[in-house]
């Protein structure tokens, strides 16, 4: 694609009938293959050509949280740098001056670590953001998970939220916005009109930061250069 070569990987999904392209990364596609009808890998890119394309150049557009060895935290972009055997440190992982040092003991996987850490700040954050809108206890108090997910947030039937652990990388009023969304549906478990009035009631700018939200993506798999 665009003198890029990028490669594939196949798996089996739910599906009956439909087969699924998906872009992992700038590198790397998913097809997920229907469970009832034999799929020609090959002659399904081909025929997909156009609408790959199309794909690709829309993700080439988007800001990705981790490229290289370059993190957006909070909106801003740092350069990763990794401190070997420096012994255990207080704080594993710390930001300074455009810079965010993640320090390792020996056989300690640095990309790991910083995961860890993302995943920590973003759950601190969406409780404070959830404690901040919320004047009822129950709401106040309720369950955050993070997890290792292709969307940002989900909201399920029995009330527990969901989020990505790279949220955090997001500038904070999008990041914000996802988690204003999500609490939002543990009042109407719907997008209909009742739901973004809740949701307005927080967050008046949310069709603006909902937009702002798209040009992001969310990484499929975090490995740093080995170096
Ligand atoms: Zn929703």
């Amino acid at each position: 694609l665009d003198g890029q070569d990028i490669k594939y990987r196949l798996r089996q999904g739910n599906s009956r009938k439909y087969a699924t392209i998906k872009f992992l990364s700038r590198e790397e596609m998913e097809i997920i293959l229907p469970r009832n009808i034999e799929v020609d890998p090959q002659e399904l890119l081909r025929k997909k050509a156009s609408l790959i394309e199309r794909k690709y150049r829309e993700l080439l557009s988007r800001q990705m949280i981790l490229d290289g060895d370059t993190l957006l935290y909070k909106g801003k972009l740092f350069q990763i740098e990794v401190l070997r055997n420096d012994g255990i440190q207080k704080k594993r992982v710390s930001t300074r001056d455009g810079k965010i040092q993640v320090s390792i003991v020996e056989g300690e996987n640095p990309a790991t670590v910083l995961r860890n850490w993302l995943a920590e700040k973003t759950r601190q954050y969406a409780k404070r953001i959830i404690r901040r809108n919320s004047k009822n206890p129950a709401t106040q108090a309720i369950e955050v998970n993070i997890r290792d997910i292709r969307r940002w947030g989900y909201c399920t039937k029995s009330g527990r939220l969901v989020f990505n652990w790279q949220l955090i990388a997001l500038p904070p009023q999008v990041a914000e916005y996802v988690v204003l969304h999500e609490y939002a549906h543990l009042f109407k478990f719907n997008h209909q009109k009742a739901f973004h009035k809740i949701l307005a009631n927080n967050c008046p700018e949310y069709k603006a930061r909902e937009k702002e939200l798209k040009k992001f993506i969310p990484i499929a798999h975090i490995s740093l250069p080995d170096r």
